[in-house]
């Protein structure tokens, strides 16, 4: 927690030279969804973590529990492990986005059918309250609320956490219920391969 400034108020004479201001700039909260159901999967979400974390200005605060569910999408394919981290960031939302792209190529992922199986796939559910939509991003995640996978361990994260709509997140878990969802694990570790 920073010290109360007694004396004065932002601006006025005491305030800070702007480049210390920079330095001090304000960390923004994000929620991260990570998904994979292809390859070297417990490896692949344990490596995208440390990564994650060890990059510039990006620390991933804490880790949820993981599921296995059933994938969604064409043909027949594998369980998915899913898991939610939130991460404090000075990034902005299309950095941190870049950088959870960047992590996708490196863990093999090729784009090829959409909704098809993946060594990593990597969801910026939440950032702060911002509500957008460009060609590249829309926060919150569009899908976020119909997807117990993702929304499940979001509120074991954050169980009093709201939508930036103002929507619970322990309101669309209780809606959604746990269809699908196989099997819970407080940690990668204790995941089946
Ligand atoms: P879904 O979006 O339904 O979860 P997907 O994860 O398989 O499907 P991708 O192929 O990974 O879809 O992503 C398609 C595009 O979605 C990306 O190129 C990215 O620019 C865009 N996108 C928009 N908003 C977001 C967001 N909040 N998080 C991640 N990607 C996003
Ligand atoms: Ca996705
Ligand atoms: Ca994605």
């Amino acid at each position: 927690r920073l010290p109360r400034r007694r004396h004065g108020r932002a601006g006025a004479a005491g305030a800070a030279p702007p480049a210390a201001a920079a330095r001090m700039a304000a960390e923004s909260r994000a929620y991260v969804a990570l998904g994979a159901n292809l390859g070297d999967v417990k490896g692949n979400l344990r490596r995208t973590i440390e990564a994650l974390n060890a990059a510039p200005g990006c620390r991933v605060t804490a880790v949820s529990p993981w599921y296995r569910s059933r994938a969604i999408g064409p043909g027949e394919q594998r369980d998915y492990l899913n898991g939610v981290v939130a991460v404090a960031t000075t990034l902005t939302p299309h950095a941190l986005l870049d950088l959870l792209q960047a992590l996708e190529a490196a863990a093999g992922r090729e784009r090829a059918v959409r909704w098809g199986a993946r060594t990593l796939d990597l969801d910026l559910l939440l950032f702060d309250t911002l509500a957008l939509a460009d060609e590249r991003l829309t926060l919150p995640h569009p899908r976020l609320a119909e997807r117990n996978f993702v929304v499940y361990p979001l509120s074991d994260l954050a169980p009093r956490l709201r939508l930036p709509d103002g929507t619970a997140v322990a309101d669309l878990r209780a809606a959604l219920g746990a269809r699908g969802l196989e099997a819970v694990h407080a940690t990668l570790e204790e995941c089946d391969d």
